[in-house]
């Protein structure tokens, strides 16, 4: 079995290859390690080999994880799963983005709850690209009013767009669900009333970092690569 250190290895070799192909920067595309149901060893295997940014889908297990790494300097915590409005203090209150963000209503409370003395917390809007039926996240056509108005809330900073297409679909799909998030992004950019650095595109998963990157992700959400097969039966 090859250890986290290898996997990391091996992830970091993909997304360079992937971003030279693409003709772009060396660097401009960061991992994020998605670690839901990893335990807390597994994570600080991660950080030994300089993997600072965690994604978690589920609140008490992340925050039982912050609590228990919480001796290891610059982690950052990324809150990449649905999100219930009765949660949203606590990640207000312990993680530095949040991708999952589909609703004004989340992202007011998220603005309000976000404690003074820590600097805005970094939003994604959250889009069901495929528009599927079963998916969270905002469609494409209802982005530009939402956008416009998160952008306004004072405690968070708009960085920019989240999905999670289909993994399975064929490949020209997958990658058409791609390129609507990054115009979608773009259009945001050139709308006039939306602010903020709207420099991410979280997009790209184990499986399809590569078409990910191609299509201009930014940061790609890799767990399977990184640390394994996962059990998701919970
Ligand atoms: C689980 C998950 C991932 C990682 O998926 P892998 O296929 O294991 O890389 C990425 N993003 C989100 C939102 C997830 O829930």
């Amino acid at each position: 079995m090859s250890s986290i250190a290898d996997n990391i290895r091996s992830v970091t070799r993909r997304i360079q290859k992937a971003t030279k192909a693409a003709a772009r920067a060396d660097g401009s595309v960061s991992l994020l390690a998605v670690s839901k149901t990893r335990p807390a060893e597994d994570l600080r295997e991660a950080a030994a080999s300089g993997q600072l940014a965690f994604g978690e889908n589920y609140l008490q297990e992340a925050l039982d994880k912050i609590s228990a790494l919480s001796d290891l300097p610059g982690l950052e915590w990324h809150f990449i799963g649905p999100i219930q409005s009765n949660k949203t203090r606590a990640i207000a209150e312990h993680f530095q983005w949040v991708h999952s963000v589909d609703r004004l209503k989340v992202a007011r409370r998220l603005s309000e709850q976000r404690p003074q003395d820590l600097p805005p917390l970094n939003i994604c809007l959250q889009v069901n690209v495929d528009n599927e039926d079963s998916k969270s996240g905002c469609r494409l056509e209802e982005l530009p009013e939402l956008a416009a108005a998160v952008s306004e809330l004072p405690r968070l900073s708009l960085r920019g767009l989240m999905a999670i297409p289909d993994p399975d679909q064929p490949e020209d799909r997958l990658r058409a669900s791609f390129r609507a998030l990054a115009n979608g992004l773009d259009q945001l950019r050139q709308q006039e009333n939306v602010n903020g650095p709207l420099d991410t595109l979280s997009m790209g998963m184990s499986g399809d970092l590569e078409l990910a990157i191609a299509e201009g992700a930014t940061l790609v959400r890799v767990g399977t690569a990184m640390f394994g097969a996962r059990d998701d039966s919970r």
